[in-house]
């Protein structure tokens, strides 16, 4: 674990920070699932530059994703008020990524406490299964994750259960993977996980949203994740913001979205500076208004055209085995989120690049967003490669 990954320093005077939290306002807090914590609709993460992360708090952020990326770096407004705030600790599966690696009750244990004694947070409160189940067998007959957070939980370390699920289904380097919509439905009927991260953005398909009414009526609760959809790449492109509604954002017309018109409790939306940060969550909690609809029409349009959606239905029909959706998830953290060394770090890990597209067309009846697959695998590649 790399302390404080991400986090950058804080660059904005305290006046300006002052005035960024002025701007959002207060936000509005749900509960998340049946045990009635309140969070912040939408929540914070350990990636925020830590302007970003003294502006949330003063707006009342209470929950952080990926909080072990602190490392020794946790914000000192969160260790001296630690019980003001929920943190989460999300945990891999090891000896392999996420389609390889295993579960393994004595590694996740160790990484916890681990976690625990570079971060000082003393206790996390949510324990996340990173990248989720395989497979609703998997869920049911793999009980590795539950136990080590039950010996955590009492010993007192943790305190809730929670998982992120991706898509499994159609990918060729698991066996009898499902998706996430299969997955989390037998993971809310079984009761034992609390609450689930999983992807969720404008122009959602019905399999996610029955999903989360489900969730909603059996107390389980929900965050969207890679909500962005290629709002980054949208807000760089001039030739589409000079079409652009006035009086919105990309960024804050699916702030005003996610929080006033889903059934979700709250969700991440990438963001790493101050000025990011204000202009997204001053959208939360606030009604969509016409230029907000009209926006979020232009933006799906945008986004069928260019962004996958990372649901891996390609995956098995290239004979390569190229892992097409990690390559175009790997491709937003760099277009979208400005992640690129991420992107790069996690490109360069990948035994199949890009560049071993043949053109093929194999994969292309099976995209429901038809996509250029190749082209977007070249193009990404260009963006991806580490330039020796
Ligand atoms: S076009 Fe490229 S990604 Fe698609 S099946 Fe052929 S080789 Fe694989
Ligand atoms: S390229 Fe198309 S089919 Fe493949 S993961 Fe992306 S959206 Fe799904």
């Amino acid at each position: 674990m790399a302390a404080g990954i991400g986090q950058a320093c804080s660059a904005a005077t305290p006046e300006e920070i002052e005035r960024g939290a002025v701007a959002v306002g207060k936000l509005p807090r749900r509960p998340l699932g049946r045990d009635g914590r309140e969070v912040s609709v939408l929540i914070g993460a350990s990636t925020w530059s830590a302007d970003a992360v003294q502006a949330g708090i003063r707006c009342g952020v209470n929950y952080w994703h990926k909080s072990e990326d602190w490392g020794s770096n946790v914000p000192r407004a969160i260790l001296k008020d630690r019980d003001a705030h929920y943190c989460q600790v999300c945990v891999d599966r090891v000896r392999g990524n996420h389609e390889r690696g295993q579960i393994d009750e004595e590694a996740h244990y160790q990484f916890v406490k681990s976690a625990l004694e570079q971060t000082g947070l003393r206790y996390f409160d949510d324990m996340q299964l990173h990248f989720g189940y395989h497979h609703v067998a998997e869920q049911k007959s793999n009980r590795g994750f539950v136990r080590a957070f039950e010996r955590l939980k009492k010993e007192g370390l943790v305190r809730h259960l929670c998982l992120s699920q991706h898509h499994y289904a159609e990918n060729s380097r698991v066996e009898a993977g499902q998706n996430a919509a299969e997955i989390l439905t037998a993971v809310v009927q079984d009761g034992v996980f609390e609450h689930a991260q999983f992807m969720y953005s404008y122009g959602e398909t019905e399999p996610m949203k029955e999903l989360v009414s489900l969730a909603r009526r059996n107390g389980f609760g929900t965050i969207a994740m890679k909500t962005t959809r290629g709002a980054g790449r949208m807000k760089n492109d001039a030739e589409f913001m000079k079409q652009f509604p006035a009086d919105t954002s990309p960024h804050q017309a699916l702030a005003r979205w996610l929080t006033t018109m889903t059934e979700l409790d709250a969700a991440v939306v990438q963001i790493t500076s101050l000025s990011e940060f204000v202009d997204t969550f001053s959208g939360a909690g606030r009604p969509v208004r016409s230029a907000d609809a009209q926006a979020l029409e232009r933006m799906t349009a945008y986004a069928d055209r260019e962004v996958c959606r990372l649901c891996n239905e390609c995956a098995s029909h290239c004979q390569l085995g190229i892992p097409i959706a990690d390559i175009l998830r790997y491709e937003r953290y760099a277009q979208d989120y400005g992640e690129d060394l991420r992107a790069r770090a996690l490109y360069a890990l990948l035994d199949r690049q890009g560049d071993s597209c043949i053109a093929c067309g194999n994969c292309l009846p099976h995209c429901k967003q038809q996509l250029e697959i190749p082209r977007k695998l070249a193009a990404a590649h260009q963006i991806l490669r580490i330039k020796g």
